[in-house]
């Protein structure tokens, strides 16, 4: 079995506290790894190093020019690397192999668009109106920032925020999720080969609770980029505001997509899948509630079993996979219990509903649930189960469709599908969420802002704005008069 070990001032090490934990391969049900049981003690240790790296050395004298080079070619390294990437996440977290390899593909361009960002963010001189006096502001580096990802999609949710942190001047301490730590680690590797310095991106791994946690009280962390769940983002949060650190959180969703009577069917039942079966629903922004116009409810309905009925449950290494299983025990018992509350509920389980049988392998199935007559005050209509279980909601009115997608805590993403150029705009301008798209589901690039409405989260991933969410901006003053005026009176 490999053991890993965790990455901190440029150097394998082991634990402070001598223990490993066992990592699973969701499609089998086995072991396949050893990952570091890191504590408060890694955690000091790797801030430490971040700290000093980012106070002096060649990383705080190296030019913004020099950082976006380097970037780079982590972008390049990334690009050579991404298929061993894919087969570790894969491993790790059972999501297929066209879906992990996807990613990793992509995600040098986030590396390549900080990276070139990196030295095109300027300061300005400010006409002031204060006579004989000179004012500029630069931006500067926030110092340590620690990076904080849940299993569903390690390596990518920890690019959004490395590349932006990164090209701005900060130091990194990364804790993966304790369920899919390896793919981070395997990573550090190309970070070596690009030539970051020494204490410059670091990463512990463990629990929330132990490393985690240390990690966001530590007073030489300047700020938290944290993804995952509500009850971990409020933990975070609540430690972070005792420490005066600013915060960016991505947490869940309850996302709808609607269909309206003038869309075209078939695309939309295809938007449909893909918003709740792609990743086994295991993605925040799934589109987890169906809503649809009555008169094309069956039409729907029909197209939509027939569809997710042929959906191809497996291996998530094999290319014809189409539905994998799903990444952790918990989740999976998580997304069963669930489906009984539904029932429960009195909604209609128009398909699946089970663990799925007939698997050559111990893996956590769940087949592909659709469940009708659901109404939106259903606990299936507003929890999210991060996983492959639709609920589809009528509607008559774009009134009603309006009112049932913002009925909810959450205000990640939603879907419209629909021909009406007015009702597009006017249903992306009400719905209440950080993305809406139109006859599109689940696009999302390094380009354009990425983040949650109300309880989906705080702030914004991607995009050119998001290189000032880790800088902070100075303001410097340069008295050129001969004189100082009055000593007793503000300039
Ligand atoms: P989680 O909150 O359990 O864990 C996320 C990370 O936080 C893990 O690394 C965990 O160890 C750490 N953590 C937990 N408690 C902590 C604490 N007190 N202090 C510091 N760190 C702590 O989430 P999960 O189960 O791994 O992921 C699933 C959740 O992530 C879902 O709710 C999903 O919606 C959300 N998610 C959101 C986005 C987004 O961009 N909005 C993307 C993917 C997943």
């Amino acid at each position: 079995m490999q053991k890993y070990q965790a990455w901190i001032d440029g150097q394998w090490v082991d634990p402070a506290s001598g223990e490993w934990f066992e990592t699973e391969n969701p499609y089998t049900a086995e072991a396949w790894a050893l990952i570091p049981r890191c504590n408060a003690e890694d955690a000091d240790r790797a801030v430490q190093a971040a700290y000093n790296a980012y106070d002096k050395g060649p990383w705080a004298d190296m030019t913004a020019t020099g950082r976006g080079a380097l970037l780079r070619k982590l972008g390049d390294l990334l690009s050579e690397n991404a298929e061993w990437l894919a087969d570790i996440e894969v491993r790790d977290n059972g999501k297929l192999k066209a879906e992990m390899y996807g990613q990793t593909q992509y995600m040098p361009q986030w590396f390549y668009y900080f990276g070139g960002l990196a030295d095109k963010i300027e300061g300005a001189v400010i006409p002031v109106d204060k006579p004989g006096m000179f004012n500029f502001t630069h931006h500067e580096p926030l110092g340590v920032v620690t990076i904080i990802t849940p299993w569903n999609s390690p390596l990518l949710l920890t690019t959004w925020k490395l590349a932006p942190a990164l090209a701005a001047g900060n130091t990194v301490v990364i804790k993966p999720s304790e369920f899919t730590s390896a793919s981070v680690l395997a990573f550090m590797t190309l970070v070596e080969r690009a030539g970051f310095p020494k204490g410059v991106v670091n990463v512990v791994t463990g629990f929330g609770h132990e490393v985690g946690s240390a990690l966001v009280e530590h007073p030489k962390v300047a700020r938290v980029a944290f993804t995952g769940g509500e009850p971990g983002g409020i933990k975070v949060y609540e430690a972070a505001a005792r420490g005066l650190k600013p915060v960016s959180l991505e947490l869940g969703g309850k996302s709808p997509n609607i269909i309206f009577e003038d869309a075209d069917i078939d695309n939309a039942v295809k938007g449909a899948v893909s918003g709740i079966f792609a990743a086994t629903g295991q993605t925040c922004l799934a589109g987890s509630r169906l809503l649809v116009h009555e008169s094309v409810h069956d039409e729907v309905v029909e197209k939509l079993l027939a569809l997710a009925k042929t959906a191809k449950m497996g291996d998530p290494m094999q290319p014809g996979t189409q539905v994998g299983p799903v990444t952790t025990r918990p989740q999976f018992e998580k997304i069963l219990s669930y489906i009984e509350i539904a029932k429960a509920d009195g909604a209609h389980c128009a398909l699946g509903g089970q663990p799925a049988a007939n698997q050559s392998t111990a893996g956590w199935f769940v087949e592909p649930t659709i469940f009708t007559g659901v109404t939106n005050n259903m606990r299936i209509a507003q929890e999210e189960v991060f996983g492959p279980v639709l609920s589809i909601i009528k509607f008559k009115t774009d009134e009603e469709a309006v009112a049932l997608a913002n009925d909810t805590l959450y205000g990640l993403a939603a879907g419209v599908w629909t021909q009406n150029i007015g009702r597009a705009l006017n249903m992306s301008k009400r719905i209440r969420a950080g993305t809406v798209w139109v006859n599109a589901y689940r696009v999302v690039s390094y380009m354009s802002p990425f983040g949650g409405f109300k309880r989906s989260g705080i702030g914004r991933e991607n995009g050119q704005a998001m290189i000032y969410e880790y800088l902070q901006t100075k303001s410097v003053w340069i008295n050129t008069n001969k004189d100082i005026a009055n000593p007793f009176v503000m300039g």
